[in-house]
């Protein structure tokens, strides 16, 4: 049997005790089998187990062995694409729900680490960092539509301003989101598992679900077991290949990559970020980054479209750390790794149901740890049959990718180039 084991990644090497999770090799009934053992999975589990109904989780790996456990940990709020742009599309009364729970996602997170004590280094505060005057001129125009929405924990910064919570010379400005923030993420996923269980889920790793028998009473297929279900919820994201041959036409996977310092010690961790936020920055193809608990610095940015690994990480990572911070060009780097996160065309949440009782959510297009955490218990209400909030994501439009999945990745790239090109040029 495959035994597929966590990248090797700053999180692996610090991650919390688990329990070992066999995989499953028998025949099990459940009221709600979870296909996925992500931040996805997860959250939707909890709230199921939360409202009484018996969850049984499949992993195919381990848990948090997708994005959930490899991101830059960064609580970012809102989704991929902004509020006013939802409002073009779909109108303004599905635009109001979906504004309303554009923060939700962070309180969920924040709940569920004091709920069941969950050790994963939670830290507030998260800046986006504008690096032409343009970005500033959007990050003033992002702030008056969250507070339109209600979310109000946000502070413009100037160039003078920003330069006290980052030592970052590129910057012209930036806006605070107070209630965005930084976790450990394979921490927070395996707090959250161990939550699961403490509420009598189960989960098995080592597990993928190779088969889905549809119908009324749907059969999850395993290399050697089964599992029969009243509902199945599909959370495997960018790692789900083409179970559900419905879903892998209109996204994509993408690859973004991550370094890890070695510790940089209390004095040269503090001069560049004082307050501990985490930072990203404001362009399409963005950078991000934050300290560790350990006083590490966790770089990430860059896309590989098609989710194609790329050889040597620190020689595409390192550089753009390196031009945000110069200072740090004689720090080694101690790991390196990649993982993939699932985009769409819109880059707006794909969710929906097939049939009467086949539930996904995927595709948050990279800023997906609120979001996941939302979906998860939009997907329980609708379960419940409070549909109203899922209906407000099922509704939104979603297209094939240009080209079909052979020349979508080359499309996506040209794309990406060209936004890439604008934020050279400040355009
Ligand atoms: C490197 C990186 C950095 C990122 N940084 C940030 C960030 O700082 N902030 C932010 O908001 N977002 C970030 N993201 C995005 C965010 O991590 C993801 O949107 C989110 O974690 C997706 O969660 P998920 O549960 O939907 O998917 P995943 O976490 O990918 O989980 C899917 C799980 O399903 C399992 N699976 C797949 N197929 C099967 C199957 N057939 N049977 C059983 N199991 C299956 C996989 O093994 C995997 O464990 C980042 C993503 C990456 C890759």
């Amino acid at each position: 049997m495959a035994n597929t084991p966590y990248p090797e990644s700053y999180y692996a090497a610090s991650a919390n005790a688990a329990p070992p999770r066999p995989a499953l090799q028998e025949e099990v009934e459940t009221d709600v089998c979870v296909i996925g053992a992500g931040y996805t999975g997860l959250s939707s589990a909890l709230f199921l187990l939360e409202n009484g109904f018996k969850v049984t989780v499949l992993e195919a790996a381990k848990v948090g062995f997708g994005a959930s456990g490899r991101n830059g940990g960064q609580i970012v709020n809102s989704y991929s694409r902004d509020i006013d742009v939802i409002e073009r599309t779909v109108g303004p009364k599905q635009a109001q729900l979906l504004g309303q729970m554009a923060f939700e996602g962070g309180r969920i997170i924040r709940e569920r680490v004091a709920k069941y004590n969950i050790q994963c280094d939670l830290k507030d505060g998260g800046v986006f960092a504008a690096i032409t005057a343009k970005q500033m001129g959007h990050l003033e125009a992002q702030k008056r539509l969250w507070e339109r929405f209600g979310h109000t924990q946000l502070e413009l910064m100037d160039q003078a301003r920003i330069r006290q919570v980052v030592a970052c010379d590129q910057y012209v400005g930036g806006m605070l989101d107070m209630s965005g923030g930084h976790i450990h993420p394979l921490n927070l996923a395996l707090g959250e598992a161990a939550a699961v269980e403490s509420l009598g889920g189960t989960i098995y790793e080592q597990s993928p679900a190779v088969r889905i028998e549809r119908g009324a009473s749907p059969v999850v297929h395993t290399p050697q077991g089964k599992v029969r279900a009243k509902f199945i919820i599909v959370a495997g994201n960018a790692y789900l290949g083409n179970l559900v041959p419905e879903l892998a036409a209109k996204s994509m996977p993408c690859g973004t990559q991550v370094i890890t310092t070695a510790p940089l010690g209390d004095a040269l961790a503090s001069s560049l970020l004082p307050q501990d936020y985490c930072v990203e920055d404001c362009n399409y193809l963005l950078d991000y980054y934050r300290l560790t608990a350990d006083k590490r610095l966790v770089f990430g940015g860059g896309v590989v479209y098609g989710a194609r690994d790329p050889a040597n990480i620190e020689a595409i990572i390192r550089p753009k750390m390196l031009k945000a911070f110069p200072q740090l060009k004689d720090v080694k780097i101690d790991y390196a790794w990649t993982g993939n996160f699932l985009l769409t065309l819109s880059r707006l949440p794909q969710v929906g149901r097939l049939g009467d009782n086949i539930y996904y959510s995927q595709g948050c297009s990279g800023h997906g740890v609120t979001y996941t955490h939302l979906a998860g218990k939009v997907l329980a209400e609708a379960l419940r049959g409070q549909a109203e909030r899922f209906d407000a994501f099922a509704d939104l439009p979603h297209y094939p990718f240009p080209g079909g999945q052979l020349l979508r990745t080359p499309f996506a790239a040209l794309g990406a180039w060209y936004y890439g090109l604008r934020d050279k040029f400040g355009y």
